[in-house]
């Protein structure tokens, strides 16, 4: 292109400095084109017929004496081919780039990757932990076969009761069944170290239990035990009403109505007030207001006898909460069988 800068040098004229700047910068663009649209928009601009810079350059040689004519024309028409040749080596240049890679279609939507969440029973069961554990409470675990003894006999519930029917138990031959109650891992946690215990014992329990809304034959317990000297009832209540602050939120109400059961003695129910429908009444709570958290009371001094402790001199207070109740209570939840269907659209949500 030198010839041709040289030329328009002499003359001066407005019009022949632009197909020179045009051809400078292409010269010095060229090269980092990455696009083929962009090549072709270089050549429509350069080489176009009618508009492109060499052939207005062209139309202004009519105009000038026979010499500077020749010059001029003898430049552009070496111009045009030197273009044509730069912008077909690019072009093949960017072809084979192309053919050499997949080809990506840069306007599909990225593929979003799996993003796995924690099971609302997870994420209850943990949270219930991290309360009880703020206050001392260390978690322990159990087997989930059990054996009559720590299922039942520790327990105070002797051959002759209910609870020991063979068909509201799973059992696996005469002597093993799958656990009925977290409380088997108390047993287990006395049995093996003396007094004081502050334990949780959170895990799954099994009952042949008919399947509806409301019930499941496989759930979730998460119990406590305290034993140490001078553990009362106010301590009990205590616990649990500080929990169920922490867990279901600040403005919650609770009560306990004495209960039954063998272990505990006196025993209570725990509830907390409705969290539909702040304690006015509404068809999940049957219009009381209220809903069962927990059973809870007093170690039975049969049970540390079982065990081997002295109930003279100890007492303790033990309690049981279900997982799956609390935490369709506070996820707003109203079918127990959602939570172990496995269906990703209900799982999402958490
Ligand atoms: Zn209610």
């Amino acid at each position: 292109m030198r010839p041709l800068s040289e030329a328009v040098s002499q003359v001066q004229m407005p019009d022949l400095e632009k197909v020179y700047n045009d051809l400078e910068n292409f010269a010095r663009a060229v090269q980092g084109v990455t696009g083929l649209e962009i090549l072709e928009e270089w050549r429509r601009k350069l080489l176009g017929r009618k508009s492109g810079s060499l052939a207005r350059a062209m139309r202004h040689l009519g105009d000038m004496d026979a010499e500077l004519r020749k010059t001029l024309g003898q430049a552009l028409n070496r111009a045009k081919p030197a273009v044509e040749e730069t912008i077909a080596l690019k072009k093949a240049q960017l072809e084979a780039y192309k053919a050499s890679r997949p080809a990506v279609d840069v306007t599909m939507p990225g593929r979003q990757p799996a993003l796995g969440r924690v099971h609302p029973i997870t994420r209850a069961a943990r949270e219930m932990i991290e309360i009880f554990g703020r206050l001392g409470f260390e978690v322990v675990e159990g087997p989930e076969v059990e054996d009559e003894w720590h299922n039942f006999v520790a327990l105070n519930i002797p051959p002759e009761h209910p609870a020991r029917d063979p068909l509201d138990n799973y059992y696996l031959d005469d002597r093993l069944l799958l656990r009925t109650q977290t409380s088997t891992v108390q047993i287990r946690v006395m049995e093996n170290r003396p007094p004081p215990v502050r334990i949780i014992a959170p895990g799954r329990v099994y009952r042949p239990e008919t399947v509806d809304a409301g019930h499941s034959n496989m759930f979730h317990q998460l119990e406590g035990l305290w034993v140490e000297q001078g553990v009362t009832f106010a301590d009990l209540k205590g616990v649990l009403s500080m929990f169920a602050r922490a867990f279901f939120g600040a403005d919650v109400r609770t009560r306990f109505l004495p209960s039954y059961f063998p272990f505990t003695e006196p025993s209570a129910e725990f509830y907390v007030s409705c969290l539909l429908c702040r304690g006015k009444g509404c068809p999940a709570c049957k219009g009381s207001g209220w809903m069962e958290v927990a059973g809870c009371g007093m170690v039975d001094p049969n049970v540390f006898e079982a065990v081997g402790y002295d109930a003279e001199e100890v007492t303790g207070f033990a309690f049981g909460f279900g997982i799956e109740r609390p935490a369709m209570l506070k996820y707003g939840i109203n079918d127990i069988r959602l939570l172990f269907e496995n269906d990703l659209r209900f799982l999402r949500q958490f």
